[in-house]
C-alpha cells in the first residue's frame, strides 16, 4: 500500500540519480517524488515524465524557482524568463507546483529591502504564464538563517502579505517544517493560510546543527514537534501528502535503500496527528 508521503529527490540525490531514485521511492510505498531541475534536466524531460508515470508516481513539486533578485537588477529579467520556461518544464512533467523560493542578497549587496522587492516584481512577471499554464506556484518562506544566500523570505506572514498583494490567484503555500518550527506565529498564520497550504514538507531540525545547508535532520532526530506542526496544518485545511526532504551529509552517506527504508518507519511512527 502506497503512503501518504512525497520523496523530495534531493534526500538520495548522492546515491541514485532520477531514475533509480524514482524506482526506490515506489518499492518503499511512496506514492510521490518531488524533483530538482538539475535531475530532470540530466534525465530528460520526456524522459523523466514518463519514468514518473510508469512508476505511478505523482510529481508533488518541482525544485524551485523564483530566486528573482539573486542575481542582481542586470540579471533579473534572465531570472523571470528563466522561471518561465521552468514553469513550462513543470506542465511537461504533470507537477502538482513548482516551489518558489526568495533568493539571497545579489553579488556584493547590502539591500535585502531591494531583494524583497525584487521577489515580489519577478513574481508578478511570471505569475501569468503560472495561471495559463495551470502551475500553482508553492510559494515557501525559508529560516532566517537563509537570508543572505537563499531565502530573503523568511516568515510565514511576509509570504503570505505578497500572495494577498498578489491576488493569491496561482499561487499556494509550502510549509516546510524545517523553516518554520521556531515561528511564534505558525499557528496564527498557518490558519490565515487556510486552503492556500499547498504543500507540507518534512524535516528535523538538529541540536547542535552543524552545517547550514547540509545537516538537516531525519524526523525524530530533532526538536521538531511533527503532530503538533500536522495539527496547525490540518486544522488549518490542508490534509494533503507530506514530502520528506532531507539536505543531510550523513544521509548522503548512507546506502540509499536504507534513507527510504528509515524516512517511512519515521513518518509512520512520528509524523502523524494524534489522535
Ligand atoms: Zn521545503
Amino acid at each position: 500500500m502506497s503512503l501518504e508521503l512525497s520523496l523530495n529527490l534531493a534526500t538520495v540525490r548522492m546515491q541514485w540519480k532520477l531514475p533509480q531514485a524514482v524506482e526506490a521511492a515506489a518499492r518503499h510505498g511512496f506514492s510521490g517524488v518531488a524533483p530538482w531541475r538539475e535531475m530532470v534536466q540530466e534525465t530528460g524531460i520526456t524522459e523523466s515524465a514518463r519514468i514518473f508515470k510508469a512508476n505511478g508516481m505523482r510529481v508533488t513539486g518541482y525544485c524551485r524557482g523564483g530566486l528573482f533578485g539573486a542575481g542582481g537588477r542586470s540579471n533579473f529579467q534572465a531570472a523571470i524568463d528563466d522561471n518561465a520556461r521552468m514553469i513550462d518544464e513543470a506542465a511537461a512533467i504533470e507537477a502538482e507546483g513548482i516551489v518558489v523560493i526568495g533568493g539571497g542578497l545579489a553579488p556584493g549587496s547590502r539591500n535585502l529591502a531591494d531583494a524583497r522587492a525584487m521577489f515580489v516584481e519577478g513574481l508578478a512577471a511570471v505569475l501569468p504564464h503560472a495561471r495559463a499554464c495551470r502551475i500553482p506556484l508553492a510559494l515557501e518562506p525559508m529560516h532566517p538563517m537563509y537570508a543572505a544566500d537563499r531565502g530573503c523570505i523568511t516568515t510565514l506572514r511576509e509570504m503570505l502579505d505578497i500572495a494577498d498583494t498578489l491576488g493569491n490567484d496561482g499561487l499556494g503555500i509550502a510549509i516546510d517544517t524545517y523553516h518554520v518550527w521556531w515561528d511564534p506565529q505558525l499557528r496564527l498564520q498557518a490558519a490565515r493560510a487556510g486552503k492556500r497550504i499547498i504543500a507540507h514538507h518534512i524535516c528535523d531540525w538538529l541540536v547542535p546543527t552543524k552545517h547550514m545547508l547540509t545537516d538537516r535532520g531525519m524526523m525524530g532526530d530533532g526538536v521538531i514537534d511533527f503532530p503538533a506542526i500536522r495539527q496547525i496544518v490540518e486544522a488549518a485545511g490542508y490534509h494533503g501528502i507530506q514530502e520528506v526532504e532531507i539536505f543531510s551529509d550523513y544521509w548522503w552517506g548512507r546506502p540509499g535503500d536504507e534513507v527510504l527504508a528509515t524516512a517511512v518507519e519515521r513518518f509512520k511512527r512520528v509524523c502523524q496527528e494524534p489522535g
